[in-house]
């Protein structure tokens, strides 16, 4: 059960604890006032109504009505409320003081659901109830009323609940904004997550999540067996393109060959970032020689790709390392870094994969 239904339930409870002491007095006043204690069906109705209302808890707690605009079924259960206490003032007219002190007590409730709109509809519908409690008891002519009386007592209620409304309606504004705020804020929250580990010139993601998918890997490939290889990418000679085009040209090339990595691997797998012209590819569930045959295949998409506008030949060496289990995620790293120094050494535009008695070694 989550925080906010066991917030909701804790209200209700107290709520209904509330009621149960008016009920109580209810029932010492009827003796009170008509020399016995209150009949059988009196009591029938109190039972009706607690098993109504434990209805309600019940279906809050299934978290049935989680999704619902009221998810604390806060009008229902207010309108049960002045309900019963209306059917109780009907049966015992000289204890009206005592219920409608209930009425009022059950609208503070409102503030923590009811809009500005709820609040006046709870407050004509306890309006209508004390008015046909009034009616019904003159025409069954059981009690003295005093027309006057009665009139004075429902406008002193009526402005009272227009009170509560008044203020239930500012708290439900306040509500509002402070909601507002909060998702605003949560947005704002998502969104620096988001530019924290994303390369603003490329949109790839960047060094440090790289190191973060890595340990997530690292956990896979202990835990459940799944292997993963690392492979450097370093573009050949970068630095030329830079002095001849300028920056700017060097910058959309960068950008184009991101998204050639991109889109050249899986969903499971990832494109990073690690920084100037170097990109490492995290190949998930692959052994080395599989993976070999990915990146020659990228390898051979960038050398006949023209890159930016100025339509520029590019080619890219690739160091490759598979994860052995027990290692640190960062020595992978190192490893397929070494590989992209030997392709490099070989003549670049080439994949160097490292031995694969490397891993056996460390086995
Ligand atoms: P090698 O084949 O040995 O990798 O040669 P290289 O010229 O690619 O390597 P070097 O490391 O000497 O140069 C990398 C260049 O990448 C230097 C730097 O100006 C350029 N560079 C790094 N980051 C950026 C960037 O964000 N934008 C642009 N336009 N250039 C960048
Ligand atoms: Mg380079
Ligand atoms: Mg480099």
């Amino acid at each position: 059960m989550g925080q906010l239904q066991k917030d909701i339930l804790r209200r209700h409870g107290l709520a209904a604890a509330g009621v149960l002491l008016f009920s109580v007095l209810y029932y010492l006043g009827y003796k009170v006032e008509y020399g016995h204690g209150a009949p059988i069906y009196l009591y029938l109705i109190t039972v009706v109504f607690y098993i109504g209302y434990l209805v309600c808890v019940f279906v809050i707690s299934t978290g049935r009505v989680r999704d619902f605009s009221d998810p604390s079924l806060t009008l229902p259960i207010m309108a049960w409320v002045i309900l019963y206490m209306s059917v109780m003032m009907y049966f015992a007219p000289a204890l009206r003081m005592v219920m409608l002190l209930g009425f009022l007590n059950i609208m503070p409730f409102g503030v923590f659901r009811l809009s500005g709109r709820g609040f006046i509809g709870i407050t004509l519908y306890s309006l209508a109830c004390y008015a046909l409690v009034i009616f019904f008891t003159h025409h069954r002519g059981s009690a003295e009323l005093i027309p006057e009386f009665e009139a004075v007592t429902g406008v002193a209620l009526m402005i009272s609940l227009l009170v509560y409304a008044s203020i239930g309606r500012e708290f439900s504004v306040l509500r509002k904004a402070y909601g507002e705020k909060n998702s605003e804020l949560r947005r704002a929250l998502a969104r620096i997550e988001e530019l924290a580990v994303t390369d603003e010139l490329t949109g790839l993601n960047n060094r440090r999540y790289l190191l973060k998918t890595l340990e997530k890997q690292r956990a896979l490939a202990i835990r459940q067996d799944i292997p993963f290889v690392v492979a450097f990418v370093d573009i050949d000679f970068f630095k030329d393109v830079n002095d001849e085009y300028g920056h700017r040209i060097g910058d959309q090339v960068l950008a184009e060959l991101a998204h050639l990595l991109r889109v050249s691997v899986r969903e499971v797998d990832l494109a990073a970032r690690y920084g100037g012209e170097e990109f490492v590819l995290l190949l998930s569930g692959l052994n080395l020689e599989a993976a070999e045959g990915v990146l020659e295949r990228i390898r051979v998409s960038v050398e006949s790709q023209l890159f930016s506008e100025a339509e520029i030949k590019q080619a890219v060496s690739i160091g490759v390392a598979q994860y052995h289990p027990d290692e640190p995620a960062e020595e992978v790293l190192n490893r397929a870094d070494r590989m992209l120094y030997e392709a490099k050494r070989g003549g670049r535009n080439r994949v160097h994969v490292e031995e694969r008695g490397m891993i056996s070694e460390v086995d």
